[in-house]
């Protein structure tokens, strides 16, 4: 891991910690109880940083920390792009079940083709080529749910990913990464869903997809609203790096030479449930179409958002809150009791 002292995003050195948090290595933890399937998943994250990444017992201090010129939250120390690698590969073996084990959906997304479409129809709102015989690159895209209704629209459909696995008919798997495409290939379309948050220079990848990118292509980038609760619980160092608001996300783009044709922040379906979620679709020309976005601080307003999602989803919220509020109580009882008894 390396610490930086410049924010990973716009290399500005204006950062401020925003909080620290020691992970230990999980005790009693072994792999043949990683094989079994026995171990809970915090620990079994824990026991592939310590054994797998680090190779070491020493516990390991992260900072939350904040980029005041562009609003990007990252995690400090950063893992190098080798340890990521590691660490896919751990979770591609020793965390899938052995009779799963190149199978590949061992946990299989749900409403996926709902998601496709989602994902379809905001594009074509912009698209201005015909759906056919478009070229879609779907980076980071696994299985390749997300180019399904591309596929059905006569489109072919492209994968980039690190793991070569079972993917929907249709698709053509091209390799891991961008080393493996020629120069001069060029996309219509790039699809980047919930990547950037994983990646020690997701700026890097952003500026090297648009040298892929037709001159009237769209690039759509769709990442969690890290910047309001995620990077707070910070329960899985290993998971994500980076947490995007409207402000990080749409600077990344505009640093990548990219002109900002929508942003927005919206609660919606991803793989397994709905979560609050950036969605941005850019193209290759001069100046910005979109001007306004929301803060980082502002998308870090936790009491707006509480108030967002018990609009959406009253009833999933209500029952959240009151879950935390039992929890606080149950807790206040039990230090009370430790105290005086
Ligand atoms: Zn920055």
């Amino acid at each position: 891991m390396i610490k930086t002292d410049v924010c990973p995003n716009c290399n500005s050195d204006r950062i401020i910690n925003l909080l620290e948090r020691i992970y230990s290595p999980p005790v009693n933890v072994t792999r043949e109880m990683m094989e079994n399937e026995k171990v809970p998943y915090f620990d079994e994250r824990l026991w592939i940083l310590f054994e797998k990444v680090l190779a070491s017992r020493e516990p390991v201090k992260f900072e939350a920390t904040l980029c005041q010129a562009c609003g990007f939250i990252f995690y400090n120390p950063r893992f190098t792009h080798h340890e990521i690698m590691i660490q896919a590969e751990a979770d591609n073996t020793i965390l899938v079940p052995k009779t799963m084990r190149g199978v590949g959906d061992w946990v299989p997304a749900q409403k996926k083709y709902q998601r496709a479409k989602r994902i379809y129809n905001l594009i074509s709102a912009f698209n201005k080529g015909s759906a056919a015989k478009q070229r879609i690159l779907d980076y980071g895209g696994k299985h390749g749910h997300n180019l399904v209704v591309f596929i059905e629209k006569g489109s072919t459909g492209y994968i980039l990913d690190l793991k070569d696995i079972w993917r929907v008919s249709g698709t053509v798997y091209l390799g891991k990464d961008l080393t493996d495409l020629d120069k001069g290939d060029r996309y219509d379309i790039i699809l980047l869903c919930h990547v950037m948050e994983h990646l020690n220079d997701p700026s890097g990848l952003l500026r090297d997809l648009t040298s892929h990118l037709a001159d009237n292509g769209l690039i759509y980038v769709e990442l969690p609203l890290g910047c309001f609760m995620e990077w707070k619980t910070m329960e899985d160092p290993t998971l994500h790096m980076n947490y995007y608001s409207e402000e990080s996300l749409y600077k990344s783009l505009r640093m990548a030479g990219l002109d900002v044709i929508y942003l927005s922040t919206r609660n919606q379906w991803v793989t397994h449930g709905k979560m609050l979620c950036l969605n941005a679709i850019a193209c290759k020309r001069e100046g910005s179409t979109v001007t306004r976005f929301k803060t980082t601080l502002e998308q870090m307003d936790r009491m707006k958002y509480f108030w967002y999602n018990m609009k959406k989803t009253p009833k999933k919220h209500a029952l959240r809150m009151l879950k935390k509020i039992n929890d606080r109580i149950v807790q206040s009882i039990r230090i009370c009791i430790s105290r005086y008894l």
